[in-house]
Formats: C-alpha cells, structure tokens, sequence
C-alpha cells in the first residue's frame, strides 16, 4: 500500500482480437450467413423429429451438437457487439452495431425455437428411456434441465399468444420501471449548498454512503421525496406486475409464487426455505455487528441513514501492478492452478481496466465461448475496493478458463454457483490483505467485507421474504396498498436488524427502487444462497488443507455440465445437509468476532 500521492490509473486495455478485428471484420458478415444457412438446414433435417416416438439417442445427440455449433459461432459477434460496446457506450455507431447483432441473434432463435420446445413436449417415456444412453451422456444435464419447464408449458399457439402479448404487458411494466427509474432527476440540496442540484438515483444512492452524516440525511431525504413523486406509478406498477405472475403461474401450473424461480435455479423448495429459515434463526449475527459499528462511528443510535456509513475516510492506493501481485499470490497460496489461469488474464491482455470516457461502469467478466476466452472488465481506481473487485472478477475468470473443458452448452455454471468461484477469490484476497494490515485498515477490511456478506446473504433473504409476502397478498386479498408494501417491507427489514438500526419513517419507501423485484422476480434468494455456500465451502477448504484445492479446481472444470446438487457432491458436499449451511453462518460468526476483538485492540491501543 502506498500513501496518498494520486497514482496514475493503469493504461490497461484487452485484446478482443480472438473474435474479430474490428466492427468491419469480414469475418462477422461470414458468421451470420453460415449460421442463417445451418439454422435452416437444422430445421429441415430435424422439425417433427424430435417430438416423436421414433426419437434415437442418435438423432437427438446429432441434434444438440449441431444446435450447440450454431449458438457457438452466433455468442461471438453477440459478445463482440457488447464488449465494444461496454467501453464505447457513446459511439453511436457502435451502439447500431449491437443492436444489429441482437436482431440477427432473434432471427437464429425463430428458426430454432422449434427445437427447444419439442424437447420439453417429447413423451417421457420416450426422453427417459434415452437418458442413460453413452450417446448422450454429455448433455444429460442439459436434456434434464430443459424437460424441467415440460409440466409448465402450454401448447404452442398459447405459447404465441402469451410471447407475444408480454411486449406490451409484462415487459412493458418492466420497462417503464426502467425509464422513469434511470431518467428520474432528483433534485439534491447538499448540506452548505445554497441551492439543490441534479442528480440521478445512483448519485443520490452513492451519497448514502458518504462520511458526514449531513450529506448522507440529505441523500436519505432526496431518495424519499423523488420517490414519493413517483409512488402512485411505482405502486400502480408493481401490483400488475404482481397479477401479471399469477396469472401466469395459474395458466403454468406453478403451484406458489416462487416455484418457477427455483425451477430455473434447478433447486428445490425445501433447499431454499432450509437456507431461508437459518438466515432468520442468525440475524443477532447483524445486531452484533452494527452495535460494534455504531461505537466505533460514536454515535447515540443508528439509523437507516448509517447503516452503509463508511468507518474511516479510506486513503490508501493500490497501484495495479501491487494489485497484480496481491490477487496471483492469494490465488497461488491456495492452488498453483489458479493462479496461473488469473496469470493468463494479464499477460494475453485479457482485462480491460483502464477508466476512460465512454466506459460503461461496473464490473463484470464475460465468459465468450470455449474456443475463445473469457475477458473481464472494470475501471481501476487505485482503491483498496478495486482490488476487491478485480479479486471478484479474475475468481469468475478462472472458472470461465477451466470451463473451456466443457463444450458451449455446459460451459456456463449453473445459477445458484455462479457467484462461487468470484466469492471464493473474494475471500483468499481478503485473507491476505487482512494478514498485512495494520490495525486500522484491519478494522476498515473486516467491516467492509462483513457488510458485503450481510448485504448479500441476510439483506437479500429479509427481501425475498417481503417479495413472497407480496406476492401472496395480491393473490390472496387484491392489490396492495403503498402503505402496506411499506408495512411489509419494514418488517421484513426491521426484524434483521433487531435493535441495533432504526430504520425510520422514510425507509418505508425503500423498497420501490429495488429493480430485482421488477425485473427478476424472486431472484434474490440465490445471491444468499451462493454466499453461504462459499463461506462454508471456504471453511472446508482450509480444514482439509492442499487436497481440497484439487476437488476445487475440478469442480470449476465441471463448468455447467452437472446441476448444483451433483456439482457440489463432488467436493463432498450434500446441499440439503443443515450442517452444511450452518458452517456457513459459524464462518460469519468468526468475522464478527474477530471485528469486535479488533476493536477492542485498537481502543487499547
Ligand atoms: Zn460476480
């Protein structure tokens, strides 16, 4: 760590070369006409074929690989188009350009459609019998997670209707949530200032976690009164919504409100709510925390405007070359393997970390397809979060190069684990970190990183717990009113917190800015489920020592080619197993009390 002279951000940008030369490249007009031309002969040879009893395990391994080639070739000029994109967001021909790939990509998945549904719609008889044939071994998981949806589809002029008709229904609200959201102009009257300024949600939302307490009642105060403004659509809006998903359900058969979500996720019911329950049974781990919190922050009580308040004002720089350095010894001390793959990413110019105009934010790593590579993407600030970040992002890196074992159908890792191996990076760096730390900064890196996890294991689990409330309260007794969506919603926020924040009167609005309940309805509970599952995966890897990072390189190898439950069984874990999750909690419980010891140190000290 270096003391506060500004360094300079890195000049580093990637090499997308591996796909195409440019938005020109000759290469790209090539892919489209070849996989026009084998998407039409994919359908003449195998329209009818496969809703029928007559179906081999020959026929239809024939029929996935080829299906699987043509998604292939069409990932790379759809990747390409984003990837450009991501750092060129202001380039309208840019902009055209990804536009024009996602209209190709439609025009692919017509002329195949046929073929996924009539995979769902094969007799199981027929299906079953295949399974266990050597010919289709390697897409079993596939097979199975598709004929998982068969029960819940409709017939296929229903299935028309309902895409169809979604345009303007739910996607719609959707969408009209996203425009009004990401366009709204709050206006913000800083502490001092003389008059308010502009400023968008995220603006006002960053400001939520501003040192001076001033400016964070200010931000508190914009975020209510914009909503507010806003609260008869957003309410009108999340009640269709809510209808909209019953109805479907009922026409699907989805027997709750969340079945269809955890059919997607390939879990079960009694999985998710076991997760759900021990999350509740653990919320003094939060009290805890934040009495902690608040004595280090000296103040009386905190309230909703605290809770993200920063301990200290953070100086220190972390130059990207220490950076560099930081991540591959982390990784390296816990499996060669894995550093060398994170290796790869800076020496072939695989990570795109230069800030610059233009660039979207955020982080991510895209995973291409197997016979390319996967790419990451952040803007590196110096900071001691950046680092943390790039940790996050090489951790899903590595399991995107190892999955290049797999081919494209199983390449990606099945939902609920695709937080895994970004976590697990997450934790060794912060390991490491913590190990050279002086007191201070300690202290700073605990909260930071038990935050993070509450955030992401409780805060998501009291939200899919306000999420099913509401849902089952439209179905139950009609539409809601905004007093009850924020009667449900403190509740649910309150009982995690207990005593230790008081969430006041202007929390209650809180809940309509949430785009996961919009958009995503229900998927909340994975980011918990994830996070337990890699703290407590974490403690096994270090009680069993250098072994498990083998079991733990294969697991990443497996890529998606398994459900979470045979994935997991791999390194010897049973996901049902209470024990299991509970050691993720204990994980928890360790870092809560090593912040508490660490801050009766540094008051001594
Ligand atoms: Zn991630």
């Amino acid at each position: 760590m270096q003391s506060k002279q500004a360094l300079e951000p890195p000049k580093v940008r990637w090499d997308l070369s591996a796909l195409f030369s440019g938005i020109d490249d000759p290469k790209i007009e090539e892919t489209w006409k070849a996989a026009n031309e084998q998407a039409e002969a994919f359908a003449e040879a195998f329209r009818g074929q496969i809703n029928s009893s007559e179906l081999s395990a020959e026929t239809l391994a024939e029929a996935i690989r080829t299906y699987e080639a043509i998604y292939n070739e069409v990932a790379k000029p759809i990747s390409y188009s984003g990837l450009r994109f991501s750092t060129d967001s202001g380039d309208p021909a840019i902009g055209a350009f990804m536009q024009k790939q996602r209209e190709r990509g439609t025009e692919i998945s017509i002329k195949t459609m046929f073929f996924e549904l009539e995979l769902q719609a094969a007799p199981s008889e027929t299906i079953d019998a295949l399974l266990n044939d050597p010919a289709l071994t390697q897409y079993r998981h596939y097979i199975w997670a598709m004929r998982m949806y068969s029960a819940h589809r409709l017939s296929e002029a229903e299935e028309v209707i309902l895409e169809e008709t979604a345009n303007t229904g739910s996607r719609a609200w959707v969408r009209l949530f996203e425009e009004l959201t990401a366009n709204q102009v709050f206006k913000l009257q800083k502490p001092g200032a003389d008059a308010p300024i502009d400023a968008t949600q995220q603006e006002v939302l960053t400001l939520l976690r501003d040192p001076d307490r001033a400016t964070r009642q200010a931000a508190a105060d914009t975020l209510t009164a914009g909503l507010k403004e806003m609260e008869r659509v957003l309410v009108f809006n999340y009640n269709n919504l809510l209808q909209d998903k019953a109805v479907d359900d009922r026409l699907r058969k989805f027997e709750y409100p969340e079945h269809s979500r955890h059919l997607a996720n390939e879990l079960e019911k009694e999985n998710v709510d076991l997760v759900i329950s021990l999350c509740r049974k653990h919320y003094s781990l939060v009290e805890r925390f934040y009495r902690v919190k608040r004595e280090i922050l000296g103040l009386p009580e905190l309230t909703h405007i605290d809770r993200y308040a920063p301990l200290f004002d953070s100086e220190e720089e972390v130059s990207w070359d220490r950076a560099r350095e930081i991540v591959l010894t982390a990784f390296g001390n816990f499996s060669p393997t894995l550093s060398a793959k994170a290796g790869e990413f800076f020496d072939q110019n695989w990570i795109d970390a230069e800030p610059r105009k233009g660039k979207q934010g955020g982080a991510f790593c895209n995973y291409n397809t197997p016979d390319t590579h996967p790419v990451v993407f952040q803007s590196y600030l110096n900071r001691m979060d950046d680092v943390m970040t790039l940790a996050h992002e090489l951790g899903h890196g590595v399991h995107a190069s190892l999955s290049r074992a797999q081919s494209y159908l199983n390449f990606h890792g099945t939902l609920p684990l695709a937080e895994l191996a970004s976590t697990f990076g997450e934790m060794l760096v912060f390991e490491k970190l913590v190990s050279e730390a002086t007191l201070k900064d300690k202290l700073a890196l605990y909260a930071d990183k038990i935050e993070g996890i509450f955030a992401t294991v409780f805060r998501q689990s009291a939200m899919f717990s306000f999420e099913k409330r509401c849902h089952q309260t439209r179905r139950a007794d009609g539409e809601l009113t905004a007093e009850q969506f924020g009667e449900i919603w403190q509740e649910e926020m309150q009982a995690m917190f207990g005593d230790s924040v008081a969430l006041g009167d202007q929390h209650r609005m809180w809940w309509s800015y949430v785009g996961h309940f919009i958009f995503a309805p229900f998927y909340v509970y994975a980011y918990s489920f994830g996070e337990l599952l890699v703290l407590s995966l974490y403690q096994m890897a270090k009680a069993e020592g250098p072994g498990f990072a083998d079991k733990y390189v294969n697991l990443l190898q497996l890529g998606g080619s398994l459900n979470p439950h045979e994935l997991m069984e791999t390194v010897g874990v049973d996901l049902n197993s209470e024990a299991f999750w509970e050691a993720g909690f204990s994980a928890m419980e360790k870092l809560v009390t090593a912040f508490e010891a660490i801050w009766s140190e540094y008051q001594t000290a």
